[in-house]
């Protein structure tokens, strides 16, 4: 197989319908056996090699280790056991009504990831903190897929202060969520590019609380990164010129 692409996911949930769909089979032999991370491998059709890699649960709190922490090392673990041509986030994020978003909507990320949480009023460290780390966002490919395009803006909590709000605006984002920033890093110092699609689950602007929200799209939203990541895949299976690496 030419291509390798290694998915990286926060949520089980979010995963498990494109990982029943593609019949990806579970390799506990990837990782590190300390680490919670769960890796599974297969191919789309025999063309592509892939890796999808999930932040497990924590034994504690028996949830899913959502957030940057768990994403930074899953990526580090799978880019560089895996080593593949594209590193692909999928998950879900609150979208704004004020950016045109709507729930079931699925984005791929065009501009670079921030972080909206990582405030440092210190001269230098405070463009450091905001970070910009680049993606790969192929526009044909988006048109093509009926992906919209928007920024992403990545911190720690499900919620957010009038900070928050102030920084997501100049961040661009279009969505917020709790890994793809961490990720884009990752994928960064190790050269893989690095792609983000981001199906909107809740509207961050809107009149419902966003817990219920969520909950209550999880599903729906989850079998569309399912959907669309399936498209992605194919698409670039069909282009193989278009992961060539530099
Ligand atoms: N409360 C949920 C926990 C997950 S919500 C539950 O009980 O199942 C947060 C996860 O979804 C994160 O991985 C994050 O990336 C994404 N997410 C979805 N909507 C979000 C929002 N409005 N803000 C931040 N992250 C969001």
């Amino acid at each position: 197989m030419s291509q390798k692409v290694a998915l990286i996911f926060a949520m089980e949930a979010e995963a498990r319908p494109l990982i029943d769909e593609l019949g990806l089979e579970y390799d506990p032999t990837l990782g590190d056996p300390r680490l919670p991370f769960k890796h599974f491998r297969g191919s789309l059709d025999g063309r592509i090699e892939l890796l999808l890699s999930l932040s497990g649960k924590d034994s504690r709190y028996q949830v899913d280790h959502i957030g940057t922490e768990p994403a930074t090392l899953n990526a580090y673990v799978s880019l560089s056991k895996f080593q593949p041509d594209l590193c692909i986030n999928a998950g879900t994020a609150g979208g704004f009504r004020s950016r045109g978003c709507a729930i079931g909507d699925v984005f791929m990320i065009d501009r670079p990831c921030k972080f909206h949480d990582h405030r440092i009023p210190i001269p230098g460290f405070d463009a450091y903190g905001i970070g910009s780390y680049p993606v790969f966002a192929p526009q044909e490919m988006a048109t093509a897929l009926g992906l919209k395009l928007g920024g992403v803006s990545t911190g720690n909590s499900l919620d957010y202060t009038d900070v928050c709000l102030e920084i997501i605006e100049k961040n661009e984002g279009h969505v917020k969520e709790m890994e793809a920033a961490a990720i884009a890093w990752v994928a960064s110092l190790l050269k893989v590019p690095f792609l983000a699609l981001k199906s909107v689950t809740d509207i961050v602007d809107g009149e419902h609380p966003t817990h219920e929200e969520f909950l209550r799209n999880l599903d729906a939203a989850s079998r569309r990164i399912r959907e669309k990541t399936l498209d992605v895949l194919r698409y670039l299976s069909a282009r193989p010129h278009l992961l060539h690496r530099s």
